[in-house]
């Protein structure tokens, strides 16, 4: 069976979705790894050390052929749909693959019958946490937005006790403590700052404690959890008290992280224009729900606004600035879901197995992930389906080439 892992081609991408550690691995699970030479180099992993671990190299344009003849692809981000639309039919993707945005993609890889297995649908369950890629890189961006702030503050984090005199310790204000926050309260800790975290789920209060952070109270008059663990969204009554409160402390405040997300919504809007207003000069808010919308209302994707000498950055792509340790960590996350779907030299999708069968975006020429099957006008099959013989799911490695050409099942998945 023919694992390739391909080079990234994103803008400002720098991950990649095996490290020669992973490989190494699966080389010892019977597969054939082959990597697109330079996959790895943005990320300090040589092309000699794959090699080593027992890859095959591949130069540009055998890569592009290898996205027609492996039976398995793991990128890290949404590849282009014209290499979707090589894929043999069977063959499975794996990769944060954006369902809600890659509409072109996930219409080509059900057309060409892929089973694309997407990161961020993985069950936050037990069982699957060691293959969880949202928290592996949610909780880099957390450590880096602190690191960023502490960078463009003009004050020390630690308090400081010179022959110059003492230097009071920064104040840190984490809006959101879920695995970005609680990550970012744990940095700004570590730094010596005095954290203060608001968040409306009450179970994070006493892990925001246990990080040295305080929590700070608002009035719940009704509970802020919703289904799996996450926020429910708060309506605009509760968030005009939550800003009333909160407003004081950015008053105090010299760095703020916003980590608040609700799933499916558009990011809560947390710190308003006049709260910015309020701030000291010198202040440095990061957003990091800048690409669902901001939790600060001054927040622009990829830019720095200065508003009055506070400045609010809203950085993209974090996790890809910390490459080497991001790459290791979703190497093994996707090593992690790969290596249970590996029998006798085959993939298997099992669709009754709870982690496939939330991770499987599309299968067998449909679009399984209901949301997406309903915006995209495709309806989406029934839950679970009873394996037949083999198993429904079960993908056979196809001989070389074969699938390349094969029509995409007209009139189906591709349809609205
Ligand atoms: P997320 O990215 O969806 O949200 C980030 C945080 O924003 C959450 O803590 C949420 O409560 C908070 N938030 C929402 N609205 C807010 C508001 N108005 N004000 C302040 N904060 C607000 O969350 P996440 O990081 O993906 O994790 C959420 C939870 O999921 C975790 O705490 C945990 O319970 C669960 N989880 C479970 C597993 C597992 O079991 N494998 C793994 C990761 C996370």
């Amino acid at each position: 069976m023919k694992l390739f892992v391909p080079r990234e081609r994103r803008p400002g991408e720098t991950r990649v979705a095996a490290t020669p550690e992973t490989v190494k691995k699966l080389v010892k699970e019977r597969l054939e790894v082959a990597v697109e030479r330079g996959a790895g180099r943005s990320a300090f992993f040589a092309d000699a050390d794959y090699e080593s671990a027992g890859a095959t190299l591949l130069d540009e344009s055998a890569a592009d052929a290898a996205w027609g003849d492996a039976d398995l692809v793991a990128t890290v981000t949404a590849p282009p749909a014209d290499r979707a639309r090589r894929m043999k039919a069977g063959s499975v993707l794996v990769g944060l693959l954006a369902p809600h945005a890659e509409d072109e993609l996930v219409r080509a890889l059900a057309d060409r019958r892929v089973g694309a297995l997407a990161m961020e649908l993985v069950p936050r369950i037990s069982r699957a946490q060691s293959m969880d890629a949202l928290s592996s890189q949610a909780s880099i961006a957390g450590y880096k937005a602190v690191l960023l702030a502490a960078y463009r503050l003009p004050r020390y984090f630690p308090l400081l006790m010179t022959a110059a005199g003492t230097v009071p310790p920064a104040k840190v204000v984490v809006m959101g403590a879920g695995v970005a926050g609680l990550q970012a309260i744990a940095t700004a800790k570590r730094l010596g700052a005095q954290v203060e975290v608001s968040d409306v789920r009450e179970a994070v209060k006493e892990q925001v404690e246990s990080l040295g952070g305080k929590f700070i109270e608002l009035p719940m008059e009704e509970s802020g959890e919703g289904a799996g663990g996450y926020a429910r969204e708060m309506g605009e009554d509760f968030l005009r008290r939550q800003r009333e409160i909160v407003a004081g402390r950015l008053a105090a405040a010299d760095a703020v992280i916003t980590t608040a997300l609700v799933p499916g919504k558009p990011a809560p809007k947390l710190v308003t224009r006049e709260m910015v207003a309020g701030m000291k000069p010198g202040s440095v808010i990061v957003d990091l729900a800048v690409e669902q919308g901001g939790n600060c209302e001054l927040s622009r994707a990829g830019e720095e606004v200065d508003e009055g000498g506070v400045l609010v950055l809203g950085p993209r792509n974090l996790p890809a600035e910390m490459p080497h340790d991001a790459s290791l960590l979703y190497a093994r996350n996707v090593l992690a879901l790969v290596r249970p779907l590996l029998v006798e030299g085959r993939i298997e999708l099992d669709l009754e197995d709870e982690v496939v069968a939330g991770a499987l975006l599309t299968h067998d020429g449909t679009v399984r992930h209901a949301p997406t099957a309903e915006r995209l006008g495709m309806a989406a099959p029934a839950p679970a389906e009873p394996a037949a013989g083999g198993g429904a799911g079960s993908v056979e490695p196809a001989p070389a080439g074969a699938g390349e050409a094969e029509p995409a099942p007209a009139g189906e998945a591709g349809s609205p």
